[in-house]
């Protein structure tokens, strides 16, 4: 309780901090990164290297009001089957800019919802992407599946397309909280799917579920978490529920008076992590769960683990693209988003021109502070000597920056000359300390609580 206390007092339980699955974070795009800079970057990828690819699919059957997704409802298919006609085009465009002999490394399809395509519309973009940008030896194929919204000819058309890795959202699994949430999905529908998938040859399944939901309490999610066990995933995902109704206007439909406390939200967490370690899973950076010999334990352990818009990763590949509305591309110059209303990424498309909207162009100060925050939020610790030789630029004093935040988080860091390190009672303030390193100065407002 001590611990808690000093936690406390450092500002835990007010803090609002970013993610960090980027930095800078995506609020400071700008405008001043468009589509002459996404060419250009596009043409400078080298030649023979493996890349990421991401689509975005931004429609859904249902809007769950817990979800802060941009994405749309449809009942109907037309405007899904336009979009994917424009998401076709899209692809077409990247691949004339890339060179000819780039090969996909890791394919993600996230939305939204993926599985509200129909299985031709499955089979159709998946043999687009794989005539432009054939599989690297060993890719991922990975797919978010909503278990409410798939059936056994969707799920056919993606194991025929390659996929070999599959995400199912969770949330939760007790009814009352589900309802308060906006998103029913029982237990026995996930868990056919799960099985479903499995005969499907899925090698790795992930799942995520959330803690500081209305109505939570340390007896349900401990319910759900055994639930979520009996389904046997490779990876969880236990994120933290960020209520922002100021940007995410679904969330005005959840009863603000049944949150828990920060306090509480500390308990739910602790709750869960408990049983997945006890249940012989890895922890994996601030939020996620392996088995041991996953894919992300084996990165973690060999000093591997990235970090990226999907959260943590054992993908190194350093360009990632992503298509279709408000996705974003990773390269090495930088970050490109496009345009984040469908109708305004459509009518770019459609002049055939790329759909960028925002970016930033990263200068080596930003290259070095994304390490370091990168380290920091998948080891909870970063060597100086490491960065140095990682990068050819070094703009800061970093041993400064580093003597700076070891004084200011006192009991829970230690600096030895080289190493910055969290005591393993104070991984809770990785995000904070990582904002340390943050030169962007963030709106506190505009991000989730810290824990
Ligand atoms: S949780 Fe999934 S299905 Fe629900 S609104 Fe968000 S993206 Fe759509």
């Amino acid at each position: 309780m001590d611990n808690i206390k000093q936690l406390n007092q450092l500002g835990l339980f007010d803090a609002k901090v970013p993610r960090y699955t980027s930095y800078p974070t995506a609020p400071q795009f700008t405008t001043g990164i468009q589509a002459k800079e996404f060419e250009a970057w596009l043409r400078a990828v080298t030649p023979g290297s493996a890349i990421s690819l991401y689509l975005h699919i931004p429609f859904c059957r249902r809007l769950c009001w817990f979800c802060a997704c941009r994405t749309q409802g449809v009942s109907k298919d037309a405007p899904v089957l336009s979009y994917l006609k424009t998401l076709k085009d899209e692809l077409a465009m990247v691949a004339a800019a890339l060179p000819k002999d780039v090969t996909l490394s890791r394919l993600h399809w996230g939305g939204g919802t993926p599985t509200i395509l129909s299985a031709e519309a499955i089979i159709s973009l998946a043999t687009a992407v794989r005539a432009v940008l054939p599989f690297a030896p060993a890719a991922e194929f990975s797919v978010e599946i909503d278990p409410s919204e798939v059936d056994d000819a969707r799920l056919d058309a993606f194991a025929g397309a390659g996929m070999n890795r599959a995400s199912i959202g969770i949330q939760d699994f007790d009814p009352k909280i589900q309802a308060a949430i906006g998103r029913e999905q029982s237990y026995e529908l996930t868990s056919d799917v799960a099985d479903k998938l499995r005969a499907r040859g899925i090698h790795s399944l992930n799942t995520d579920i959330l803690y500081g939901l209305p109505f939570q309490d340390a007896g349900s999610i401990a319910d759900t978490t055994r639930k979520l066990l009996s389904l046997n995933p490779d990876r969880v995902a236990l994120y933290g529920y960020a209520h922002v109704p100021w940007m995410a206007r679904r969330q005005t439909m959840i009863p603000e008076d049944k949150l828990p406390t920060a306090m509480e939200r500390l308990v739910l967490a602790n709750t869960a992590r408990d049983l997945f370690l006890a249940a012989g899973y890895r922890a994996i950076g601030i939020d996620h769960f392996a088995k041991v010999g996953d894919g992300l334990d084996v990165a973690a352990r060999s000093g591997k683990l990235r970090r990226n818009f999907q959260g943590y990763t054992d993908d190194t590949c350093d360009t990632l693209i992503g298509l279709g509305a408000s996705a974003i591309s990773k390269l090495p110059q930088g970050y490109v988003q496009n345009a984040s209303a469908t109708a305004s990424y459509v009518a770019q498309i459609r002049d055939d021109k790329f759909a960028s909207a925002r970016g930033h162009a990263s200068t080596d100060d930003d290259k070095l502070r994304a390490r370091v925050i990168e380290e920091i939020m998948c080891t909870f610790q970063v060597s100086l000597s490491k960065v140095e030789a990682e990068l050819d630029v070094i703009p800061v004093d970093l041993r400064a920056e580093f003597a700076r935040v070891q004084q200011k988080f006192a009991h829970y860091a230690n600096f030895d000359g080289d190493r910055l390190s969290l005591t393993s009672k104070a991984q809770l303030l990785a995000r904070m300390v990582a904002r340390e390193f943050d030169v962007y100065a963030m709106n506190e407002q505009g991000h989730s609580l810290a824990i």
